[in-house]
């Protein structure tokens, strides 16, 4: 079987709509092809400043969250990053085979130093790109679920297995990124031309799947569209209304050109009323069973003790034949 791997970071608590159908989905989807490793990414989220407490209560609920949208302990292994310690050591390895002017051009650090200011940015937040690529390398994976705003990482994941495997001999798998097309960049409701985003400035747009479901039915049906009246998909010209059809569509599985003709003489209301309904009637079960696995502790840290002993094995020998390929000396 190929192998998939992705991570998500608990930073937010709550994972939200773009998360779920650029990124998740695909996850459950591909523990029927693959051999998939999923982790919850607490080195990733501690680029930022985190609260322990809330840090600690947030992993585990992103774990509950992650069981809840489908993923079966049975038929993939979910684990938190930390608990294999391989993630931080390879990652030392690929931070000296990348050029500082490589790791400088990765836009989402752009993005999100520029947002913070200089004396508050992190060297964490500079290498996590880099780390990144050890995550993957790790478990020799074929398939990385993602959304778009990731494809640059594993582009450089790919760059940094091959340079490895030319210049020690062939060691890591050569991973290609899993993005669907179709819902790999989930925009704000409020601002149709941004990523919905954890780290979104406003809180207005983004659609987190444990708010108040009335809330989130409330943030639809504001959502904003354009002052045209025809249900059309137009990225360009009408980055609202596509952004509603998309979501529509990847909740109900109907296609979009039927929406567009089911929608032909209605008003955008119709639609976000719609769409409204359909959410909170996917998110309420979603909500129930996050909070089921809440309330069984026990199932949950064993499910993740599990994961992180498998994750360990597949981790521990892919680092010792990258430190054998190095030079190092084994350690006996
Ligand atoms: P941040 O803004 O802090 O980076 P995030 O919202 O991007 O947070 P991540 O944990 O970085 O969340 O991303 C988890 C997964 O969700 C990644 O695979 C990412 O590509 C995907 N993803 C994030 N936002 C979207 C979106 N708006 N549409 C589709 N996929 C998304
Ligand atoms: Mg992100």
């Amino acid at each position: 079987r190929p192998r998939a791997l992705s991570g998500i970071q608990p930073t937010a608590g709550s994972f939200h709509l773009g998360n779920y159908l650029g990124a998740i989905r695909q996850y459950v989807d591909l523990q029927e092809t693959h051999d998939a490793y999923y982790m919850v990414v607490d080195l990733h989220a501690i680029t930022v400043p985190q609260d322990p407490a809330t840090l600690r209560a947030n992993t585990r609920l992103a774990a509950a969250q992650l069981l809840a949208a489908g993923l079966d302990p049975e038929r993939c292994t979910l684990f938190i990053q930390s608990h294999v310690p391989e993630h931080a050591q390879l990652a030392w390895v690929m931070n000296c085979l990348t050029g500082f002017g490589e790791a400088s051009r990765m836009t989402q650090f752009k993005d999100k130093s520029a947002r913070q200011g200089a004396d508050r940015t992190t060297v964490g937040l500079f290498t996590y790109p880099i780390l990144q690529v050890a995550d993957i390398l790790l478990y020799q994976a074929d398939a990385v679920p993602v959304g778009e705003d990731q494809r640059q990482h594993i582009e450089l994941t790919r760059d940094l297995a091959e340079r490895f495997n030319t210049q020690f001999g062939p060691t890591f798998t050569v991973p290609a990124p899993h993005i669907v097309r179709e819902v790999a960049k989930i925009y704000d409701l409020q601002d149709p031309t941004a990523k919905m985003s954890k780290s979104a400035p406003s809180p207005k747009g983004l659609v987190n799947l444990l708010d108040d479901p009335k809330a989130s039915a409330k943030k639809f049906r504001s959502a904003v569209t354009d002052t045209d009246t025809v249900i059309r998909f137009d990225e360009e010209n009408k980055p609202g209304v596509s952004n509603l059809l998309t979501i529509h569509s990847a909740l109900t599985g109907t296609g979009i050109p039927e929406l567009e003709e089911r929608y032909t003489g209605k008003g955008y209301g119709a639609l976000k009323t719609d769409l409204a309904d359909i959410f909170v009637a996917w998110v309420t079960p979603f909500r129930e069973r996050t909070q089921a696995y809440l309330d069984d502790p026990e199932t949950l840290d064993s499910v993740l003790a599990k994961g992180a002993e498998k994750a360990r094995s597949v981790a521990a020998e892919t680092l010792a034949a990258a430190y054998d390929r190095i030079g190092f000396v084994p350690a006996k």
